[in-house]
């Protein structure tokens, strides 16, 4: 069961003062897990990379072939209450404290949860003791979580806590650059050099924006037209609206002739099925809620089925603009409403 992204490796990840920090210590420590930094704690505001970093660390032990977990905080959390309902807690806790590298993205979410807090306190300390390597990503300093219970608090300070700029000027037109070249793609330097200077310094929109201007660009057989692209990252400079998940289900299923109840539902029939992943699809584009959140949006779905759903329609869209048209009407929609 790999819940990693093969996209997110150390080779793909552009570095330049804004990151170097971090990008040196989490190749220390896949190299030398549990001796330099442990725990080593990543945190930066949104879309900056460290879930790239996290899942490229696990990508490197994973193939030295170490024992590597990566999971978001919230798995943790529904692993742990699933475990307490079910009386599993005792495979719970050999499931986390018997691996060499654990890695837990968004340990925010832990903040305020009594029971997650203890469990969690319990496994860091069981492989710390073991000599086995933590690495946690935040999207604040630890000192920053109010709700964080202390002991937790100075464990996470306890080995290296490194933050993730937001990338340059220069780091955007290298990642451009480079999402171009993968996928064949010619980006005169003229538009590389405006999406650069006018998307906004978040790699994770600057992703949806050049998604955005190669679909077009595969309408138009191959060509990036400067005005196009240039409308394009306007489009997507105007302040985000709030954006539900149930307006995103409703105007989704609404758009494929179905009713939320089936769109929620646990049929899978092909045409059901499809709706439903372009809907999480668009959750993810649209929200900032994490996966399991969608999954529960979406009649209790698992994380994973809604990151599988997310990946497929990222897939086809590489070679299916009409696809990529349709989405963005849906989006539109969604927007206005209705
Ligand atoms: P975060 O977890 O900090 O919110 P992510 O790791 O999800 O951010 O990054 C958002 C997107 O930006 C991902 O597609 C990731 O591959 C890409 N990305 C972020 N930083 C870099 C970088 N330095 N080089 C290449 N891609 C990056
Ligand atoms: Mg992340």
């Amino acid at each position: 069961e790999s819940e990693l992204n093969a996209r997110y490796t150390i080779d793909r990840f552009i570095v330049n003062q804004s990151n170097s920090v971090v990008y040196e210590a989490a190749l220390a420590v896949s190299d030398y897990p549990a001796t330099v930094y442990n725990p080593f704690l990543i945190y930066g505001g949104v879309g900056l990379g460290k879930t790239h970093l996290l899942q490229s660390i696990a990508h490197r032990c994973a193939e030295r072939g170490l024992k590597t977990v990566y999971i978001p905080s919230e798995v943790f959390t529904n692993d742990l209450i699933d475990a307490i309902r079910n009386r599993t807690t005792a495979m719970f806790r050999d499931k986390y404290r018997t691996v060499d590298v654990l890695l837990v993205d968004d340990i925010q979410f832990i903040a305020g949860k009594e029971t997650t807090q203890e469990e969690f306190f319990h496994t860091f300390n069981a492989l710390v003791n073991f000599n086995k390597q933590i690495v946690l990503a935040s999207d604040r300093h630890p000192r920053e979580l109010a709700t964080l219970e202390d002991r937790l608090r100075s464990r996470f300070q306890g080995g290296l806590v490194a933050d993730i700029q937001p990338p340059e000027y220069e780091t955007r037109i290298a990642i451009l650059q480079m999402w171009a070249q993968e996928r064949g793609m010619e980006l005169s330097s003229n538009v590389v050099d405006m999406i650069a200077h006018k998307a906004p310094n978040n790699v994770r929109e600057l992703e949806g924006i050049f998604n955005q201007i190669a679909a077009q660009s595969r309408f138009s057989g191959g060509a990036v037209n400067f005005n196009n692209a240039r409308e394009t990252v306007e489009r997507f400079r105007r302040p985000r609206e709030h954006v539900q998940l149930d307006d995103i289900i409703q105007i989704t299923a609404d758009k494929h002739g179905l009713t939320i109840e089936e769109l929620k539902g646990a049929r899978r029939t092909g045409k059901i099925n499809r709706a439903r992943q372009i809907a999480m699809y668009i959750a993810r584009e649209m929200t900032e809620y994490s996966l399991p959140q969608i999954g529960e949006a979406f009649g209790g779905r698992s994380h994973t089925t809604v990151l599988h759903g997310c990946n497929k329609i990222n897939d086809e869209l590489e070679s299916d603009p009409i696809l990529g048209n349709r989405i963005q009407k849906i989006m539109h929609s969604i927007r206005r409403g209705g």
